[in-house]
């Protein structure tokens, strides 16, 4: 098993995986139903196995960033519908009608080229409503209708993204309900144009816990579906019982003495203030681990203690001191996100000591990471 033999790996808590999809069930709006967002290996959790328990649950759409992630998870055997939520290159198209995906129509030049393939595409269009990122923008819904007309595509949902939903101001929030309005104007723009979408969403996380009246058919949650959100702030605002379902956990793979005086690592960063109790961790930046949180920023959990990063962390590895921590041995597990002892380490803490959040950490976990389901 991974366990005994992996030299880095996450485990994945289908309990917590569980409690929080039923949590957020229990959030939704009359008529909505999850779909999860997958991408990027389910934030580092294994979309296949994420999916796979979920649909136990029943939940019977997902979605995807790219075309590719989406044939893996039918190749896995995950049914129902999967959207992919961006662009998808020439190259890619065919994996559309072969795995039976949705593709969104990110914008005018996108809907032209899946129109032209004249193939019966699955789409949902997304409305720019003011993120500027993906979208059809408002003035270009007409032409977009007489596309749509001509080509055989299948025109199954249309939906916006907020991008300011989990702001507390009053310009965020201002932003957010205009947002809302405008989607639910161009929902009825195009069903007078007769380019009626039977599915209408645009709820990500943030917009479920903080506007579930926006309404909708599908809620795209993700980082809340994990257990967290983006920042600790944030987390103990919602006031929900989310349970981080991802804990990381690495090999002390060689433990060694350093005298006083002599240094450890590239670039000779750390050099022992004591004699000192150096632990080698068989995890590194390539892994996903930030290396911004070397020199003492980052700590793991050994034997339910903490031990701090040392040095640089490097590509493979990472370096602790284990000095206070009595018995640290070859083949012991060190958590770098997780519980151990009745000590944890959050995911969002760890995004704090690097300034990022912990949809980057998570979402970085590297494929050679071992995979645990637990
Ligand atoms: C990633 C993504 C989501 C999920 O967002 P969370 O904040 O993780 O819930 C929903 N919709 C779109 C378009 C996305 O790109």
């Amino acid at each position: 098993m991974c366990e005994q033999t992996a030299r880095a790996w996450t485990e994945l808590s289908r309990a917590a995986l569980r409690h929080n999809a039923a949590l957020l069930r229990g959030l939704l709006p009359a008529g909505c139903e999850l779909m999860p967002a997958l991408k990027a290996d389910a934030y580092g959790h294994g979309a296949a196995a994420v999916a796979g328990e979920l649909a136990k649950m029943g939940v019977r759409a997902f979605c995807v960033a790219t075309a590719r992630e989406g044939a893996a998870l039918r190749e896995s055997g995950v049914r129902g519908v999967i959207l992919v939520l961006g662009y998808t290159g020439e190259q890619d198209l065919p994996l559309l009608m072969r795995h039976d995906l949705t593709q969104t129509v990110v914008d005018l030049d996108c809907a032209r080229l899946l129109a032209d393939r004249g193939e019966p595409v699955r789409v949902h269009i997304a409305v720019d409503t003011g993120m500027h990122r993906l979208g059809v923008g408002p003035g270009e819904l007409e032409q977009l209708c007489a596309l749509l007309r001509r080509a055989p595509l299948r025109v199954e949902g249309v939906f916006t993204h907020l991008c300011a939903a989990d702001g507390t101001g009053l310009r965020e929030r201002a932003y957010t309900r205009a947002q809302a309005a405008a989607f639910w104007e161009t929902v009825q723009t195009l069903r007078a144009a007769g380019c009626a979408a039977p599915k209408a969403h645009l709820l990500n996380s943030a917009g479920l816990l903080g506007y579930p009246e926006f309404g909708g058919d599908y809620a795209r949650v993700g980082i809340a579906l994990y257990g967290t959100l983006s920042t600790r702030e944030e987390l103990s605002r919602c006031g929900l019982e989310l349970r981080a379902a991802l804990s990381l956990r690495a090999r002390v793979s060689s433990v060694r003495l350093l005298r006083r005086g002599e240094c450890a690592g590239y670039g000779m960063d750390f050099a022992a203030p004591r004699d000192t109790v150096l632990a080698s961790l068989a995890i590194g930046y390539a892994d996903g681990l930030p290396r911004a949180l070397s020199g003492g920023v980052g700590g793991v959990l050994l034997h339910g203690c903490r031990a701090p990063i040392v040095g640089r962390v490097c590509m493979d590895q990472t370096l602790v001191d284990v000095t206070d921590i009595g018995g640290a041995h070859a083949g012991d597990t060190a958590t770098l996100i997780g519980e151990d002892g009745g000590q944890s380490i959050h995911v969002c803490d760890v995004a704090a000591q690097v300034g990022t959040i912990a949809n980057e950490i998570l979402s970085r976990l590297g494929p050679r990471l071992g995979r645990v389901v637990q």
